[in-house]
């Protein structure tokens, strides 16, 4: 099953089952004439809402690029994500000013077995659906879906908090729903301002995730005649499709046919190892000035904020050394650069130097 069919499947079953609880939670609580039943099925009305916007984002995401979208459609992805995370938060800052008011006036409710039972039978569902929304959510890396199996869970807990506090009150004769909503209301609150942030990061552009660019580094330095994979770049376009390029090493003798067959080796590798497609840029090594290289290492490793030198190259005819460093984003890295120029130039005096400070881009 595609990504795609499984974010709408799962949008269905959450949707099927907010609304038996609708229909369950509203006759019941128009039958007792209760009140917060009645508006608990509201909730889940607003449940059943943000599934649908999560199946919309979807179908929207995922229509086929065209001339003016050639990327295609996936960041609406990110829109429906935001969605219904806004909606989470809006259900948490509702159940904050709904409980605030109930540690100072506790309601003088009188709890029927009916009304327990139904609360107890929407704490198993609910709990039981988070769970499932959430884990989907996370296998096939939907924010939407997380914040919905979120948003299902927490309502589980407001729940459940609504059940112990009324056991309590039921025995012992005082009242903490109170305080119990405004804990489980912050929490609620602030989960969804992390959800809003981690997709923002995305639309934002974030840095790769570590592990990633660890592995696709690696992957592409098993491939033979590679010395090195460095300034690995990606941009996304929605959570499945990614771009990029990467520079590699080799060596100097080789041929525009050697690198033609070795790029596309890398490209075609890395596509089917994880579905991104890179540009690939070349740097030339040769051993000659390996003193020189040596030396280089030397002073940089006196730099802390010198994160990584690369690309080191002499070209014996023009008297020219080149290189890329990248100095930490923290640090200055105008000061650092020609610090660096300075002492080299010292040591190796006969030379011109054109040094790149990259941007600290990916580990
Ligand atoms: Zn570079």
């Amino acid at each position: 099953m595609s990504r795609q069919s499984k974010i709408v499947k799962t949008s269905i079953i959450e949707i099927g089952v907010n609304l038996i609880l609708v229909a369950f939670k509203a006759s019941i609580g128009i039958l007792t004439n209760s009140i917060a039943i009645t508006l608990d099925a509201i909730n889940n009305l607003t449940d059943a809402l943000s599934s649908i916007i999560t199946i919309i984002g979807t179908k929207l995401a995922g229509k086929a690029p065209d001339k003016n979208h050639p990327y295609g459609y996936g960041r609406i992805e990110y829109f429906s994500s935001i969605i219904v995370s806004a909606i989470v938060l809006w259900a948490g800052i509702t159940a904050l000013m709904e409980s605030w008011p109930k540690i100072f006036t506790p309601d003088i409710t009188n709890y029927t077995t009916i009304s327990l039972i139904i609360i107890a039978v929407a704490v198993v569902v609910k709990f039981a659906l988070g769970t499932y929304v959430k884990r989907v959510g996370e296998k096939i890396n939907s924010q939407a879906l997380v914040a919905s199996g979120s948003d299902s869970y927490f309502d589980a807990i407001l729940s459940l908090s609504t059940l112990v506090a009324a056991i309590i009150s039921i025995f012992f004769h005082i009242s903490l729903e109170g305080i119990l909503g405004v804990i489980i209301s912050i929490a609620i609150i602030k989960s969804s301002i992390d959800m809003i942030k981690e997709t923002l990061n995305h639309m934002i552009g974030a840095r790769i995730d570590s592990d990633l660019s660890n592995k696709i580094k690696s992957s592409i330095c098993e491939v033979p005649g590679v010395y090195g994979a460095y300034d690995l770049s990606l941009h996304n376009y929605g959570p499945e499709d990614m771009i990029g390029s990467v520079h590699i090493e080799v060596d100097d003798t080789l041929t525009a046919l050697d690198i033609h067959t070795l790029t596309r080796t890398i490209q075609g590798k890395i596509y089917s190892e994880f579905s991104i497609a890179l540009t690939i840029g070349i740097y030339a090594k040769n051993d000659k000035y390996e003193d020189m290289r040596k030396e280089l290492s030397e002073i940089v490793s006196s730099y802390e904020e010198i994160l990584e030198i690369h690309g080191f190259l002499v070209l014996e005819e023009q008297n020219l050394v080149m290189f890329d460093i990248i100095v930490d984003f923290d640090a200055d890295r105008q000061k650092v650069k020609e610090e660096i120029l300075e002492k080299i130039k010292a040591k190796y005096p006969k030379f011109n130097y054109c040094i790149v400070d990259d941007y600290d881009i990916s580990d």
